[in-house]
């Protein structure tokens, strides 16, 4: 049963990563983020057209493993609509969920990415263009990095 549940959420992920959505670069976003991830070789921009508080449109350009790109691509089908706190919201639960296997409910299709936590390796490929769009929402225009700076 749990092999089944893990299969269907995988094939949600590869599905995503073959046929990206809103995989485009955005001419008139408002926002706009890094995200690299250099253990993996994962970079991606994510744009953002907001609205005041609220993310209009949201999309991603870039290249990288299927983990980082499916969910690059259910981000931006995620937070489309949702205001700059909502955006900020998620992103915890995401990062809850990718390094605990814990899928809380609001997360939605996102819970595919919950099998991920049994990989440490790839939870920075699962968070980074999470890390990219929260960055970009706050109106940082950043890179952000998996990475945190040698100190
Ligand atoms: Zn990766």
């Amino acid at each position: 049963m749990f092999d089944d549940l893990t299969d269907l959420y995988q094939e949600v992920i590869m599905e995503h990563a073959k046929s990206p959505r809103n995989f485009r670069e955005m001419p008139d976003a408002t926002n706009i983020a890094n995200g690299t991830n250099p253990v993996c070789g994962d970079n991606y921009t994510v744009y953002l057209k907001m609205n005041g508080e609220v993310v209009e449109d949201a999309s991603f350009q870039g290249d990288g493993c299927a983990i980082s790109k499916a969910s690059a691509s259910l981000l931006t089908a995620a937070i489309k609509g949702k205001t700059r706190t909502e955006v900020a919201e998620l992103f915890d639960h995401m990062h809850d969920m990718v390094t605990t296997g814990n899928a809380d409910e609001r997360v939605g299709k996102l819970a595919a990415f919950a099998g991920v936590h049994k990989f440490p390796a790839r939870v920075k490929c699962a968070i980074l263009s999470w890390h990219a769009a929260k960055s970009a929402a706050e109106g940082k225009n950043e890179t952000v990095s998996t990475e945190e700076p040698a100190e």
